[in-house]
Formats: C-alpha cells, structure tokens, sequence
C-alpha cells in the first residue's frame, strides 16, 4: 500500500540480509525492513506511533450540544484529535477520537483524503471518530448535506488537524508491545429510555403517544421500568515501547457523556479529563504520551439515576473529573494483568452501505401541514416547530444514504465502525456475534447520522427513534450489524475461517 514498501524494493533487498541493518541505520521507515529485522534479533515486529492535534474553535464558534446553540465564549480545556498508529510491519491502521459531538462524513472523508497524500495511509485504513462532548463547537457546516468543495473554515481546520495527527503518530512510530483488558464499571451507565405508566409522559412531536420516555422526570412515579440494557464494560488496549513505558491508550466506555459545563463553554467532557486522568495513572510521559477515550455504543445511555429524585449537586465539571477518575482508576487496576504481545496480526476491512432514509408517513404530514397553517394555535408538543422544519427537509430530500463501516482486527481483539449514535444493545451484540476473541464498537466513526435504534425500540417509540431525531430505515441496525460480521470475516486469520464441511 505505501509506495516505501513496494514489492520490487523489498525483492532488490530481500536476498541481502547485511544489507538490512544498513538501511535500519538510514532514516526509512520501510515496513518490510522491521519485519526482516525481527526474524534475526527476536525484537518486536509491532510498531506503534502516537500524537495529537489541538482543534479548539475560535471564540464565536457555535455550540451545538443543546435544542439551540449557543457562541463559544470561554474555552474550559483544549479539544483535540487523538490519534495512535498500529503497524504490524504489513498492514498500518490509525485510529482517531476527535472532540466533537459529530463530526460529518465529507470532514472525515477530507481529513482521509489529506492524511493518505501526506503519508500513503489508504483512507480505508483510517478510523476516524467524535467522542460525543456536548461542549464543542459545530463540525456540520452550514447545512447538513454540504459538498465537501465548501466546507466552512472551521470543518477544514479540523480536517488539516486529523490529518496532521495522523502523519505525526505516523513518523513517531516505534517498536511496541501491544495488550487489553475488560474491566465494567456499571455505577456510571444507565438506560435512559424508561416505559411511563402516564401517557402524558409520552406524547410526541407527531401528535401521537410512545410507550417509552427518554429522559424522563427524576424519581417520577410513573417510571416502570427501563427500555433496554447498559454495556458496563470498559475495554481497553495499551502500548508500551521496548523498555514498557506505556506509548499510547485507547479505551472504549458506552457513555453518551457527562457534561455540568455552564452555557458558552468549550470541553471536551469526560473524554478529556480521562486523558490526563489515566496519563497520570500510569506515570506516563506526557511529552509523548498519548490517551483517548472513545464513545462505545451510548445511544440510549447517560448517568442518570432516573429513579433517584435527590441527586446529589455537583459543581461545574465536578462530575465529569468523577467520572473520568473512575474510569481510569479501573482501567489502571486491570493494568497489572495485561499481558502483552509484541507480534500481532493489523487487518482491517472497510465497506459503504446504502440505506433507505425513512419517509414521513400520511398521518405524519397532514399532522404538520395542520401545525403549520396555524402555529400559534396550541401544540400538543413543545418540538412541534423542529420536528415541523427537520421532517419537511427529509421529504425533500434524498431518498438514499450511503454510510461507511470498518472493521479493525489487532490480533484477536476486533474494533467495529459505526456512525451513528447506537443503542448498547447493538454493540452488546457486536461484542457476541464477532468472531474475534474480543470486541468493541466505535460509534459515530466515519460519519454523524443520527440515533440507530433497533426495530425492538422503534416499535416502542421515545426521543430517539422520531423521524427527525433517526433519519434511515427501521431495520438498519440489523443490516449494519451483519454487514459488520462480513467485514471481520474477511479478515479474520485464514485458519480460523469457517471452511465447507466445519
Ligand atoms: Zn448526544
């Protein structure tokens, strides 16, 4: 793939073997030369490079987390492009979390783009992901579907920035060692969809009724019982160099977020403060070294104990340090048991999928042509107008959508893709079906399209699965699922392939 590593340059060499510490001398990065390298000394055939990029707005930006978003007026903390590079001397993979709450694929895909002409990195083999912070400013343009010709300045800063972090964990790549861990930390999810036994608690902007609440009141008594599961578990993967310094860290929690940032101000949440949580942990260098937090599947899921109706006060950004203090105090307990490995197999596979865009129903419309005739008549619902605006534009709009998914293999631990913002119940799926030892799921990696909930929660109605709020056909979970399972077993080791006859 990377013009360094073409076939005729590894055959003029192959056959020379003096010739390779020669060159290990000289400054190439030549893949083939590492792997030669490590079949006479033993020493490790897995490199791993790791760097960020600072994408912190200008005053003024727009945050975009809230119903109505608001100027950047203060920035609280830095929001940055994390990105760590695993290089098993064939195959190279780089996996960003970008501190936004959802960054566009036409961002991506640019980001992509400038990351593979700098550094031959084929944009297939970049994940690239937003952590969900709620405090960050917009990465979706001016419009929602926005040719990438005209992006704002904004979408290209923080386009040339992934970039830029990619090249740089690119060049930083040294000889690592690479292991995980799973620990749960199941204090800090709950399910946020709750069954109401009060149909007031369940009206809708279509002038309907669900059976399910998002967020409902706290303590209320008509909460009967959550629409769904949590994912606790928080996995982890780590890299030390030769000496087991630890290089970079990338941890996967199924969190939608924490927020207590007060209006105006810019943070990258949580995920930020466990950086430098973790980096503390590990007594790791900060010069070099590097921590992420990714978002698992947290479509359905806060840290809300709706049934508690005496929560404790935090202070602003109060909570988010707990949380990020808690989750890297389990991740820094499991450190100790990682075993890690210096000869793992990268693979990576990547595929686009063509979605129908749902359609508003009859009822649905005629319910808005009314609303809109008379809007200041009296709404049944408090999102009438938006759901009124955000349904008319997908009438008018393409009927098809075509998202990207990768699959990510790093021995036997696979890493799924998703960009969407999905259900825990999707990725605990993910988790059962792979056929990798482990897995964990990336959402909103590659793109932002919005909540995917699962038929099973579709029927039952609620926030995230209004037309609006949810803008692709009912059963793409499933479709998106199974198109996951073909990618990881297209790169699963041969011998592990299910063969005729097994
Ligand atoms: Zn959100």
């Amino acid at each position: 793939m990377s013009h360094l590593a073409s076939p005729q340059f590894a055959a003029r060499f192959r056959s020379r073997r003096f010739v390779t510490s020669v060159i290990s001398l000289m400054a190439f990065s030549v893949a083939w030369i590492v792997t030669e390298a490590t079949a006479e000394d033993g020493t490790s055939t897995l490199r791993v490079g790791a760097a960020t990029s600072n994408i912190t707005p200008p005053l003024g930006e727009k945050i975009v987390g809230g119903w109505t978003p608001v100027p950047a007026t203060l920035i609280h903390d830095e929001l940055h492009a994390r990105c760590i590079v695993f290089d098993d001397g064939k195959t190279q993979v780089a996996i960003v979390a970008c501190d936004n709450v959802g960054i566009p694929r036409e961002v991506f895909d640019h980001a992509k783009n400038l990351a593979e002409q700098a550094t031959g990195l084929p944009a297939s083999h970049q994940l690239l992901a937003s952590t969900h912070t709620h405090s960050a400013t917009t990465a979706r343009g001016e419009t929602k579907t926005q040719p990438s010709e005209e992006l704002t300045a904004y979408q290209q800063f923080v386009a040339r920035r992934i970039a830029d972090a990619i090249s740089q964990a690119m060049t930083r790549r040294q000889p690592a060692r690479i292991g995980y861990g799973f620990v749960d930390e199941p204090s800090e999810v709950f399910n946020r969809r709750w069954f109401v036994t009060d149909s007031r608690l369940g009206t809708n902007p279509f002038g309907g009724t669900d059976q399910v609440r998002m967020n409902p009141p706290r303590g209320n008594a008509a909460l009967d019982r959550q629409a769904g599961p949590v994912d606790p578990q928080i996995s982890f993967l780590c890299a030390v160099d030769l000496q087991d310094r630890p290089i970079a860290l990338l941890a996967n929690y199924s969190l939608h977020y924490v927020g207590g940032v007060p209006s105006g101000e810019v943070s990258a949440d949580y995920f930020g403060y466990f950086a430098k949580a973790i980096e503390q942990r590990l007594g790791a260098d900060e010069e070099t070294f590097v921590a992420m937090l990714t978002n698992g599947t947290s479509g359905d899921v806060n840290n809300i104990d709706f049934r508690n109706s005496q929560p404790k006060r935090y202070q602003p950004y109060e909570k988010m340090r707990e949380v990020a203090g808690k989750v890297a105090d389990r991740v820094h307990e499991s450190y100790d048991a990682v075993e890690f490995e210096d000869s793992i197999e990268v693979a990576v596979a990547a595929s686009d999928l063509t979605l129908d865009v749902r359609q508003p129903s009859e009822a649905m419309l005629a319910h808005f042509a009314k609303f809109n005739a008379d809007p200041d008549a009296e709404t049944t619902h408090r999102r009438e107008a938006i759901y009124a605006k955000r349904v008319a534009a997908i009438a008018a709009g393409p009927k098809t959508v075509t998202v990207p998914l990768q699959a990510i293999r790093l021995g036997d631990l696979g890493i799924a893709a998703i960009p969407f913002e999905t259900f825990a119940e999707t990725g605990l799926e993910i988790k059962e079906r792979a056929p990798t030892k482990h897995a964990f799921t990336i959402e909103l990696a590659g793109g932002s399209y919005g909540y995917l909930p699962t038929p099973r929660q579709h029927r039952f109605g609620g926030y995230e699965t209004w037309l609006g709020t949810n803008n692709v056909q009912k059963d793409a979970s499933v479709l998106i699922v199974d198109e996951l399972m073909r990618l990881f077993e297209s790169i699963q080791p041969t011998s592990d392939r299910p063969t005729d006859g097994s």
